[in-house]
């Protein structure tokens, strides 16, 4: 409890906050991880191929059809909802200077729940292209069954998400390099800050004001000023409190 108080008084003093969420941010609303111990990683799948290979640029272009069984049985989530992290990020920007949620997710759960200026690094399942012609597509207007396939001329549809192999897109890391370079405090929730380039944003904040909010040990744990080893959701929950008594 003492490191919640101090980490909501950090947040409430901040001149400018950044958050960076991973996986971990999104599991209280049904969606699995990757690298815990119930994540996608550990899961017995049909497939026989591990997670990394079956999300990667070249798999989906030799094997789309099983890419987009995997994918669409196992991490495009249509009916998740923001859990108590996701609504507690977005109520903060009220209560303090929250400059940017930079998240390595690519369910559209931030948004959901109302934060104003999110960077999706991996893209996000909401949103789709045909390979052929560009045209735009959202989930919704799949099927989620089979190769999605584009009504304009027939091309195959990309899930606008980054796979293994592909890179980031460029404008958005640069987004998120300047807000952390920025950063007064960095809130980092829910990562193991094991894949990079996303991981490696730590390394481009200058200030020593670095929260992290994680089940389970990170490599970036001794930089911390404060370490919460604890669930997300109640986490942000209790630190929303504090910040609103605070500002009563
Ligand atoms: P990860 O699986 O490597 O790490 C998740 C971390 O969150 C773990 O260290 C775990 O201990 C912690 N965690 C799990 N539940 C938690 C909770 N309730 N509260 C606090 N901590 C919790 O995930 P990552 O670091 O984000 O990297 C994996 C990649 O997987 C990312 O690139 C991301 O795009 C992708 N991914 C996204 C989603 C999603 O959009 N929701 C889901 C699975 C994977």
């Amino acid at each position: 409890m003492e490191n919640i108080q101090k980490a909501a008084e950090l947040l409430q003093t901040a001149n400018g906050i950044v958050v960076l969420t991973g996986a971990g941010a999104s599991t209280e609303s049904g969606i699995p991880d990757f690298r815990s111990s119930d994540g996608l990683y550990h899961q017995p799948q049909k497939y026989g191929y591990p997670a990394e290979v079956l999300l990667s640029h070249s798999f989906f272009i030799l094997h789309t059809d099983t890419f987009y069984d995997y994918y669409f049985n196992n991490l495009v989530y249509k009916d998740a909802k923001p859990n108590d992290c996701h609504k507690a990020l977005a109520e903060m920007e009220k209560l303090c200077r929250v400059r940017a949620v930079i998240t390595q997710n690519i369910d559209g759960l931030h948004q959901e729940a109302g934060s104003t200026n999110v960077i999706e690094l991996h893209g996000s399942t909401k949103h789709y292209y045909c390979m052929a012609c560009r045209k735009q597509y959202s989930l919704d207007d799949l099927e989620q069954t089979g190769v999605p396939k584009c009504g304009q001329c027939g091309g195959t549809i990309k899930p606008d998400v980054v796979l293994y192999e592909e890179p980031l897109n460029e404008k958005d890391l640069m987004k998120a390099v300047t807000v952390t370079a920025d950063a007064d405090v960095l809130l980092v929730i829910g990562t193991s800050l094991a894949v990079y380039p996303a991981a490696g944003l730590l390394n481009y904040y200058r200030g020593n004001k670095l929260i992290i909010v994680n089940m389970s040990p990170t490599p970036y744990d001794g930089r911390a000023r404060i370490l919460i080893r604890d669930k997300a959701g109640k986490t942000m929950n209790s630190i929303l409190s504090i910040l609103k008594n605070m500002s009563d």
